[in-house]
């Protein structure tokens, strides 16, 4: 089994070395080779993502991401920039299927914005389709009218082929969890959104199993933060995805906990936690890396078939919090405030 390991910038190295600490502990079969992506890409080699950084991702099983951005290189053309090193991993290994668990923790139910009784217990998946959608969809630009006005437009575009993968993806991921997929679209509204509706129901006659509902995203928006716990897999759009799964990560009151997997057909993934480099705090120790922990275990289970290993992962990331360990960003009266390597070895220890 090949890992690609590409820590990036900021607090990645801190993050990525916790969870390489976690997964050397666990004896598998790993080869570990690791790469600079992002603003470390540009100094290695003057590009975010170089051609031998996407040569080893190729090649490898699996990769795991760190972060990448750094202010440093905020006046970079585009190309440039650091964030253009995940948006190229996901294009040119085609990772269409982004999987964002969003779970609170018993013991971090304080951390979250909301009540107590209205998120703890709280475990739901959200499955974002990722390389389609008015992201990528042409035309899109900034054009003139006829009256002289500039006017920007995007097209939002989606193949059925591309509807009935990511739906797939979402009934098999329910077929684990609870049984209980909610498609998230605006087929009141848009085009695109009534033949994803479409395909979605039909592909839902190959899963009798599996309790389909849609739903419209504005009422998605509203019950995620009124009664969150009524859903267990969500699917949908890219740029609904994108807004939805950053409103259901902050339901659980920490970034630093979150996990995210990108996949594509094969199963082969991306694994990173959902928070970016945190240039104001890296190199101080002080960020969490559970999130990317957790990624390693999500790793473990979607691309390197060893899901009882990601349980214990898992289950140590739990000790640990019972244990009262905590970092700084889920820090409350009472526990341990520690650091990101002591975090990593208070997880390393429970395995
Ligand atoms: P961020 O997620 O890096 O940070 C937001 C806030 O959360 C900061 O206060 C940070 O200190 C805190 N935080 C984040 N991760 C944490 C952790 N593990 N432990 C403790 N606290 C944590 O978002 P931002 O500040 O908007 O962006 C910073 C840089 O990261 C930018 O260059 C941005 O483009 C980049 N970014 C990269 C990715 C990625 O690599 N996939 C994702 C998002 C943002």
């Amino acid at each position: 089994m090949k890992i690609a390991v590409l820590p990036g910038d900021g607090i990645g190295p801190e993050i990525v070395a916790q969870a390489l600490h976690v997964l050397q502990r666990l004896e598998l079969p790993f080869e570990i080779e690791r790469a600079p992506v992002g603003g470390a890409g540009y100094e290695a080699a003057g590009d975010p993502l170089p051609a031998a950084t996407l040569a080893l991702a190729k090649a490898a099983d699996a990769i795991l991401f760190g972060a990448v951005g750094d202010p440093r290189y905020d006046a970079l053309a585009r190309s440039k920039r650091p964030e253009q090193a995940i948006l190229g991993l996901r294009k040119a290994l085609a990772l269409f299927a982004n999987l964002r668990p969003a779970q609170v923790h018993a013991e971090l139910t304080q951390a979250s914005a909301l009540r107590p009784e209205i998120v703890g217990g709280l475990d739901i998946l959200i499955v974002r389709e990722l390389t389609g959608d008015i992201y990528f969809g042409e035309p899109k630009g900034i054009r003139r009218t006829d009256t002289g006005e500039r006017e920007g437009f995007d097209t939002m575009r989606y193949r059925e082929s591309e509807v009935r993968r990511i739906a797939r993806v979402a009934f098999e991921a329910a077929r684990k969890r609870k049984r209980k997929l909610c498609s998230v679209d605006k087929a009141n509204v848009l085009e695109t959104s009534q033949l994803w509706r479409e395909v979605v129901a039909a592909e839902a006659k190959a899963y009798p199993d599996i309790a389909l509902q849609h739903m419209y995203v504005d009422n998605c928006a509203m019950q995620l933060v009124r009664e969150p716990k009524q859903f267990d897999v969500i699917v949908t759009g890219n740029l609904f995805g994108d807004i939805l799964s950053d409103e259901a990560s902050m339901l659980t009151g920490s970034i630093g906990m979150l996990p995210s997997a990108s996949l594509d057909a094969s199963g082969r993934g991306l694994y990173e936690p959902i928070h970016g480099s945190a240039p104001d705090i890296a190199g101080r120790g002080l960020a969490n890396p559970l999130a990317t922990i957790l990624s390693a275990a999500m790793m473990l289970r979607h691309s390197l078939g060893h899901p009882e290993a990601a349980e214990r992962i898992e289950r140590a990331v739990g000790r640990a919090l019972r244990d009262g360990y905590r970092t700084a960003d889920i820090y409350t009266a009472g526990t341990r405030k520690v650091g990101t390597q002591e975090m990593g070895e208070a997880v390393a220890a429970r395995l």
